[in-house]
């Protein structure tokens, strides 16, 4: 099967749902240039994965061998998304994908997308339309055609791929069009960088010249881009783009309320995890006076583990709980379970000095390439703790990371060590970080500018980003 998917402008928030849902199924990716960093970071680790604006060999990929590279993965069973910035439709030569598909006889799909050409500007606070001064919008590619120019006065004028031809453009459109007409450049619109410059037709070439504007970027022309309905200017955020290292689907809450504040947020995960679904076989969870969990899918590997395996929470008896944080803490209270310590830090090293000062016979229940530091001061303290390993981490092999970043967030050491394992860029990034041992082991990793989030929980790593 083949899908053709829109990704939208830049910000991974603009990509369909249907587009993330076929993303997420994909075995091949075929990507273009201008597909944005978050959206990039979804592609599954496991799919083959084609830079279709990259340099191969000695000459960039062209056109037909994009085509044949489709089919051929299609042919072979694969599922294949063609992923395309903004519209697959709108000047991104998805019409003839669609033909050359057709042709060798396969199934495909359209998922459209978020055109620049609507939302750069809408972000950009310029409505296309609005009923007091146009009736319609027109989009162009500013690329020569004789046939171009717009003599609607009363239409707002879309031209993508404008910046390398902007004094052309304006030269044909000075006449029929007033010298006064309101023009607005949009570049890297809807990202971190977007920079919105405005000005009039006669001053348009000089305005992309000064500032110096690079691609990608739109330009409007026609009265409404005079306008500045600026949805965001004035959120904290607003210019930074942020970086979250967590492992997949633990960080909607963090996530949602950065871009609440204006930021384009890329997740990247960096580390996985897996249940280790045998962990627990032959083994007795009863006799335990005291059990300590150490994150969120440690609670979810032992519920996981015991709905396999047939078996029962009640196995614990009265034994107590202890959480290494508020999030583990509310991962157990959702299972049913009262946790009865929690450490005044959110860290091992606090949870396992605190299970040792209270005593008794304590099991363990945590990653098994997790922090040395629990069996550092169990081992001070002298205590004997059974431990178990449930999950496992292992590094996610990163297949594109983003050039720059403002902020890096690393919830754990291991978030630190599996960025580490892919890149030595980045570095330059503010590494906000939950607890000590991150941030240390971010300073290993060569991070010269880091804070360390008050409390480990959304609330403080947000408070540390602002
Ligand atoms: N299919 C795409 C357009 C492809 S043509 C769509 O529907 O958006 C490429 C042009 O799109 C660029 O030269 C630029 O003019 C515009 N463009 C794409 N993304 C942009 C962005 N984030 N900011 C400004 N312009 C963008």
């Amino acid at each position: 099967m083949i899908w053709l998917v829109g990704a939208g402008p830049g910000d991974s928030g603009l990509l369909t749902l249907r587009g993330y849902e076929v993303l997420k199924r994909a075995d091949v990716v075929i990507f273009d240039r201008l597909v944005g960093d978050g959206v990039l970071a979804f592609m599954p680790e496991t799919a083959e994965k084609i830079d279709a604006g990259k340099i191969s060999g000695s000459h960039k990929i062209t056109q037909a061998e994009i085509e044949s590279l489709i089919i051929s993965r299609a042919k072979s069973g694969k599922n294949v998304v063609r992923l395309k910035g903004g519209d697959p439709f709108v000047f991104g030569r998805g019409g003839e994908e669609a033909e050359a598909i057709i042709r060798a006889g396969l199934d495909f799909e359209i998922v459209p997308g978020v055109t620049s050409a609507l939302s750069v500007p809408a972000y950009a606070g310029i409505p296309v339309t609005h009923r007091d001064y146009c009736s319609g919008v027109n989009i162009y590619t500013a690329h020569d055609r004789d046939n171009m120019i717009p003599d609607f006065a009363d239409t707002t004028s879309v031209f993508l791929m404008g910046v390398a031809n902007s004094s052309e453009l304006q030269s044909k459109l000075l006449l029929t069009m007033s010298p006064d007409t309101p023009c607005a450049v949009i570049e890297n619109g809807t990202t971190s960088s977007q920079r919105v410059i405005r000005s009039t037709l006669e001053h348009l070439h000089d305005s992309i010249v000064n500032n110096n504007v690079n691609p990608p970027a739109v330009i409007v022309i026609g009265k409404t881009s005079a306008l500045n309905l600026n949805h965001c200017a004035n959120l904290p955020l607003v210019n930074k783009k942020i970086i979250i290292t967590r492992p997949e689907g633990r960080s909607e809450k963090l996530s949602m309320m950065l871009r609440d504040l204006g930021a384009e947020v890329i997740l990247l995960p960096t580390i996985k995890t897996s249940t280790l679904h045998d962990a627990l076989d032959g083994m007795k969870l009863s006799g335990y006076e005291r059990i300590g969990f150490t994150s969120v899918t440690g609670v979810n590997a032992l519920f996981e583990i015991l709905a396999e395996k047939g078996r029962d929470i009640r196995e614990i008896g009265n034994a107590e709980i202890a959480a290494i944080g508020s999030a583990t803490k509310e991962a157990l209270n959702n299972h049913g379970l009262k946790v009865d310590y929690v450490p005044e830090i959110f860290d091992g090293h606090h949870l396992a000095e605190g299970l040792a000062k209270l005593g008794g016979k304590i099991l363990m229940l945590r990653a098994e390439n997790g922090t040395p530091e629990i069996e550092l001061v169990f081992r001070n303290y002298g205590i004997n703790y059974t431990n178990v390993c449930i999950y496992r981490i292992d590094y996610v092999k990163l297949f594109c990371v983003p050039k720059f970043a403002d902020i890096i967030i690393f919830t754990s050491s291991s978030t630190v060590r599996g960025l580490a394992e892919n890149t030595s860029s980045l570095r330059e990034a503010l590494a906000v970080c939950i607890g000590k041992q991150t941030a240390d082991e971010a300073v290993k990793a060569g991070f010269t500018r880091i804070k360390i989030a008050e409390r480990a929980d959304v609330e403080s790593i947000v408070r540390a980003c602002s």
